[in-house]
């Protein structure tokens, strides 16, 4: 405890000394977090300098080793460089499927050659990443993918399409599931590939959503070229890495918003609570209708329990311990959740919940509709609550098909 608490110290001062004050107080979430990569712009100049800090100390990727351009923290060390970034407001200086879905699964699965090629440029912010899964004919029944990779020499030939694949259009390398063997069952002919999007033959179509301006891209392989050094694992044996990569993801959308995300989302929760007494309060201050108090009430309670069954699940893992089937349970309540709370968000707001863009709107009102129409992709995105709770009822309570 005495060393934790020495930590503790040494990197609130480190933390004191290094953060850019114009950070501070910056949202983390997908839209405005700084996701790095080739073509990364600064709205705020201090981000870039906290990135280069950051990095610098490994604590872009605190617990990833030392020698990969991680921060060598203990669970416990990553814990209290966590608390004490929410303790002062900082953001974290890079998000993105580097950090949580592709750089884990190359530390489990990965070759010392792809380890040092792809971790220290993830931990840099120096590659954005996306991730090549679902395709037209191939999503909760992904193992049915069509993208085919042919051999040819020291290289696959790919070509196919894939969908849904989000920020293709600004990442810098798609990790995909491709067809290298048609003949076989079909979850033994597939294999885990590392693309580099300028690879030629490689086009990115953006999509457009209900919600506006969307992340989501198609991407078409046509006789695109790859090294078969960029497998991981082995080939016709990327079924494995998907399977725990998507472990990996369902962690994180679990962690975003119920774990680590659950501070930040509170607190918009209850400055939404406190508009709704400004707005639709009684004479005591109190929202005046007790079945919308009641309901965020519960919300709060519900997301503060869920935030506190996320972190007791993170500190008994042990150090190594992977996210197997149980993180499905975790991505089903998180999102479900997220969806609840985002609905009551816009009742809350009443009639000024309901805008799209125009005057009599406020940017936050506007954002709460934009969020709570973005939420309703969270019980879809890394696998529907369907196939999570097959996943649950089959692999975790061992139940009959
Ligand atoms: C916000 C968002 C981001 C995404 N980002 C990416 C990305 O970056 N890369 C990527 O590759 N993909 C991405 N996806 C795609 C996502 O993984 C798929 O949409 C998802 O796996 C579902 O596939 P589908 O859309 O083909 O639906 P389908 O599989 O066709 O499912 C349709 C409906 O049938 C139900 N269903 C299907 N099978 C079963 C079953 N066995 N039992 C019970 N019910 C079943 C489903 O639950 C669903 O309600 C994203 C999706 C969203 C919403």
């Amino acid at each position: 405890m005495a060393e934790l608490e020495t930590f503790r110290r040494e990197t609130r001062d480190w933390l004191l000394k290094n953060a850019p004050p114009d950070i501070v107080g910056l949202p983390a979430n997908d839209l405005e977090g700084n996701w790095g990569g080739r073509r990364a712009t600064y709205a705020v100049p201090g981000m870039k300098t906290w990135l280069l800090r950051m990095a610098e100390r490994g604590w872009t990727a605190p617990s990833w080793p030392k020698e990969y351009g991680g921060g060598g923290l203990a669970p416990g060390e990553a814990k209290v460089l966590s608390q004490e970034m929410t303790r002062l407001r900082l953001p974290p200086p890079l998000i993105g499927f580097g950090l949580t879905m592709i750089g884990p699964t190359l530390l489990q699965y990965g070759n010392e050659e792809q380890k040092r090629e792809h971790l220290g440029r993830i931990c840099r912010g120096e590659i954005r990443w996306c991730q090549g899964y679902s395709e037209p004919g191939a999503g909760s029944d992904l193992a049915s993918l069509q993208t085919k990779a042919v051999r040819d020499g020291d290289d696959f030939i790919v070509t196919g399409t894939k969908i849904w694949t989000s920020y293709a259009d600004k990442a810098d390398w798609i990790f995909a599931l491709v067809r290298t063997d048609p003949a076989a069952k079909k979850q033994d002919g597939i294999t885990f590939l590392l693309i580099d999007m300028l690879t030629p033959g490689i086009s990115v179509r953006p999509i457009l959503l209900i919600s506006g301006k969307s992340p989501f891209c198609e991407t078409h392989f046509e006789s695109v070229r790859v090294p078969v050094r960029n497998v991981v694992h082995k080939i016709n044996a990327g079924w494995t890495v998907a399977k725990s990569l998507l472990g990996h993801e369902r962690s994180m959308i679990a962690d975003a918003f119920g774990g680590a995300g659950a501070g930040q989302r509170t607190a918009r929760l209850s400055a939404l609570a406190s508009l709704a007494r400004e707005r639709l309060g009684d004479a005591r201050g109190q929202i005046a209708d007790p079945v919308l108090r009641d309901r965020i009430a519960l919300e709060d309670m519900d997301t503060r329990a869920f935030g506190f069954t996320v972190q007791r699940a993170k500190d008994g893992a042990k150090a190594g311990h992977r996210p197997g089937p149980e993180s499905s349970i975790f991505k089903v309540y998180a999102t479900e959740l997220n969806m609840r709370r985002r609905e009551l968000m816009v009742q809350t707001l009443g009639p000024s919940g309901i805008g799209w863009e125009g005057p009599g709107f406020t940017e936050s009102d506007l954002e709460t509709t934009r969020e709570w129409l973005r939420s309703r992709g969270n019980s879809i995105e890394g696998g529907t609550s369907e196939v999570q709770l097959n996943i649950i009822a089959k692999r975790v309570l061992g139940l009959p098909d």
